[in-house]
């Protein structure tokens, strides 16, 4: 993806206020990100532990999502897959990301969730850049260019449900 400045970023969140995304964490090190191996950027907020972000070229336009995640449950889910990448990893690699609802629905107070990688990194993990606790991604039959389009149509799948 091109590479985004804070502005960028702060003026694409579709399912938080202005003002919550003019306060929100944006990485300090936006220069160094390595924009041509993205499909996405996602962050954590080091102040805010439960909270996430992601932004996507999305047509021509960045989509910014704000989302939290529940730290993995003490027993639960030894292993679980990321429903972006498919990573697969040991427990605390993978959390439920719930993203409020944009408009009416949200301030009802609904949400939509999916599993993702907890550092949001999918895009590292799929070019192989970056390698999971286990070290298991499964054999692909699909190029690398099939796994990142199937990558974002599912994250499009899920700002679609926002
Ligand atoms: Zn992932």
């Amino acid at each position: 993806m091109r590479a985004l400045t804070e502005k960028d970023i702060r003026s694409s969140f579709v399912n938080c206020s202005k003002g919550e995304a003019k306060r929100l964490h944006v990485p300090r090190d936006l220069d160094d990100r390595p924009w041509d191996d993205l499909d996405f950027l996602g962050w954590g907020d080091p102040g805010a532990p439960d909270r996430s972000y992601l932004v996507v070229e999305r047509q021509d336009r960045i989509v910014g999502v704000a989302m939290r995640f529940q730290p993995a449950r003490r027993g639960f889910l030894h292993r679980s897959m990321c429903s972006l990448c498919l990573t697969t990893h040991p427990r605390g690699g993978v959390a439920l990301m719930t993203a409020r609802r944009s408009g009416p629905a949200g301030r009802e107070g609904n949400s939509v969730g999916a599993y993702m990688c907890t550092d949001l990194a999918c895009s590292l993990y799929l070019r192989g850049l970056k390698v999971p606790e286990t070290g298991a991604r499964f054999e692909e039959s699909l190029t690398l260019e099939e796994q990142i389009e199937r990558t974002r149509s599912n994250l499009f799948a899920f700002i679609d449900k926002l």
